[in-house]
């Protein structure tokens, strides 16, 4: 696996490339990494594309600075994970690289409503972080396909909705969560759970196999406050357990038993924030 540090030396490599007309998959990530994304590396790499990982913490799409500085960071096993994976190249900006004007966001990303909703309410100015950082991912690495995980869904929206905006020509795959054998969704902050945490946390994914199961046309509010309850009693302090429709995201409080449907959740366990979801 080649590692470049900065935008020019990958930006050299990759036109190279392009000149030999090989197909590039792109996998951008924050580091810590688990199975959920070496099996993004996996799809990429099965679909026959020159993959390409990047590992940077984006300060931009933290709206709370503790989690910024208690992200984990794990580079060295990153760097092993990816290796076995057979992922190609690493792109491993500083901060300096990929902000090379500051961290100002010159150019707001018109979101409308996603932006408006559930993550988007509970973390004001996190998918303007996460558009800056992506739509300038892509600018030094334009790639074919862009892997992304379902786990992240309305960043997976967010992301198309920018890419939209923006005219890329990137085609974006979205690939589905990897979960634990107890069904807990991997994720970077899962590091952080200490043994007692980590045994509650698997509630969320209960949560959402329950609305699953539970789903039926009509109202659905008893069923939601039914779902915070839970995770209440579970120890967990819930943003929300939403239904939503699965195309546009609107929230859907009257199911007509037709449109596709999709169940969210975000909480805290302690101090650590949780976020999974599942189609209906
Ligand atoms: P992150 O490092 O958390 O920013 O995630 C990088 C990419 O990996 C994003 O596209 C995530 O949606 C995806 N990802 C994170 N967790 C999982 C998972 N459990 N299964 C599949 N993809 C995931």
């Amino acid at each position: 696996m080649i590692i470049f540090k900065k935008a020019a030396d990958i930006g050299q490599f990759l036109h190279k490339t392009g000149e030999k007309k090989t197909k590039t998959g792109f996998v951008p990530t924050m580091g810590a990494l688990h199975q959920g994304h070496i099996s993004l590396i996996e799809t990429a790499k099965s679909g026959g594309d020159l993959v390409i990982a990047s590992i940077f913490v984006n300060p931009t799409q933290f709206n709370d600075a503790n989690d910024f500085q208690n992200y984990p960071v794990t580079i060295e096993q990153d760097i092993d994970q990816l290796e076995h994976a057979g992922c190609d190249v690493l792109f491993l900006p500083s901060v300096e690289e990929m902000y090379p004007d500051g961290l100002v966001n010159k150019t707001p990303y018109d979101l409308g409503y996603l932006e408006t909703v559930l993550e988007g309410k509970y973390r004001p100015g996190h998918f303007q972080g996460v558009c800056q950082v992506v739509h300038r991912l892509l600018t030094i690495i334009p790639a074919d396909h862009l892997y992304l995980g379902q786990k992240d869904f309305q960043q997976c929206m967010v992301i198309k909705k920018m890419a939209e905006l923006k005219g890329l020509k990137t085609k974006i795959i979205i690939c589905p969560t990897l979960r634990e054998a107890d069904g807990l969704a991997m994720s970077s902050r899962n590091m952080r759970l200490n043994k007692e945490a980590r045994q509650k946390a698997v509630e969320i994914s209960r949560v959402l196999l329950h609305i699953k199961a539970s789903v039926k046309p009509g109202d659905l509010s008893a069923l939601k406050k039914g779902s915070v309850e839970q995770l209440t009693r579970a120890g967990f302090k819930t943003d929300y357990a939403e239904i939503a429709d699965a195309n546009s995201l609107e929230l859907v409080d009257n199911w007509d038993g037709k449109r596709k449907l999709v169940a969210l959740c975000a909480a805290f366990i302690g101090e650590i924030r949780l976020i999974d979801n599942m189609l209906l």
